[in-house]
């Protein structure tokens, strides 16, 4: 790795990205004085306005730069999008948490863990390019073997989140394993829902990461239980539903009590507000 460079502007980092075997640098957790000797660094972490957290009517806008241990931390990212918070809360160790960011957690070459939670959010991100932004849903954005959708001299500016409309929401997220394993299975999942007054599930999206580089919507999971009552059979049906996504890679039961914890606690954090 050769000498870091600093960006100053946030204007410049696109041209700098465009010098051969440039790399955007954030916090720096998955970079070591090892990695590729030909890297050329370049540290977008002293650019201003990149790391706060702010309501914009009904939506949430989160900087890149903004650190994975105040992103668990943050009231409003705590009541409007809890598995967000969990899953930032869950990465690593709490000196990674305090080091990593949001953007370097999203788009390093293996998929982080806030990636299901942003999935069951339906997030959007904001990306700078040479020489303008431009928007994309989070469910395009890595394409299905886990590439992101990031041109050589594009970064991500910001990740949008919507403030649910409907007040009977729940969120979950869970970790399956310890992220970064080769030789064991690991997996991390999220799940978003919504209940109507009849405690129908008015709502849902799921997301999915298995491994280093899969990381999916929840589709067979969110069509199994959408207005539909979550009775204990039909969580079982969503539930199954999603064996065949991880099959020969994580073991039918294991992976069962795992996800129906998700949808379970996300159940009861809705049905608690529900009867508020
Ligand atoms: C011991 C250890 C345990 C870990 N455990 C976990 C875990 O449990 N779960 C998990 O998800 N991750 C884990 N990680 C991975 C990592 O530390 C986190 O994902 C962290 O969030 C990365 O953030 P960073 O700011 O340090 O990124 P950096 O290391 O600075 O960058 C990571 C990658 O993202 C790119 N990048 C950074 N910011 C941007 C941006 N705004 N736009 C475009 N590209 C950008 C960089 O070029 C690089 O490719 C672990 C790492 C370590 C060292």
């Amino acid at each position: 790795m050769t000498g870091i460079t600093a960006a100053q502007k946030l204007q410049e980092v696109s041209a700098l990205l465009a010098v051969p075997n440039s790399r955007i640098i954030a916090g720096g957790t998955t970079f070591s004085q090892n990695t590729e000797e030909d890297l050329h660094p370049v540290s977008i972490s002293g650019l201003e306005g990149l790391d706060s957290i702010k309501q914009k009517g009904s939506r949430i806008e989160i900087g890149p730069l903004v650190k994975l241990s105040t992103l668990a931390e943050n009231d409003l990212i705590r009541a409007c999008a809890p598995a967000l918070a969990e899953a930032a809360g869950n990465v690593g160790t709490p000196e990674v948490r305090s080091r990593g960011t949001l953007g370097g957690n999203l788009a390093g070459d293996r998929v982080g863990d806030t990636a299901a939670a942003l999935l069951a959010c339906g997030a959007k991100f904001t990306i700078k390019t040479d020489s303008d932004y431009r928007e994309i849903l989070i469910d395009r954005f890595w394409n299905p073997a886990g590439k992101n959708d990031l041109q050589y001299d594009e970064w991500i500016t910001r990740i949008t989140i919507q403030i649910p409309g409907d007040p009977y929401t729940g969120a979950a997220f869970g970790k399956y394993g310890v992220w970064g394993q080769t030789s064991e299975p690991n997996a991390a999942a999220a799940v978003r829902l919504c209940l109507d007054g009849n405690g129908r599930v008015s709502a849902i999206r799921g997301g999915l990461r298995l491994g280093p580089s899969f990381i999916r919507r929840m589709f067979p999971l969110e069509k199994a239980l959408k207005n539909r009552a979550p009775t204990e059979e039909n969580v079982d049906k969503a539930v199954c539903s999603m064996l065949s996504a991880v099959q020969g890679q994580i073991g039918e039961e294991a992976f069962s009590a795992f996800l129906k914890d998700i949808v379970q606690r996300s159940l009861i954090m809705a049905q608690e507000r529900r009867a508020l």
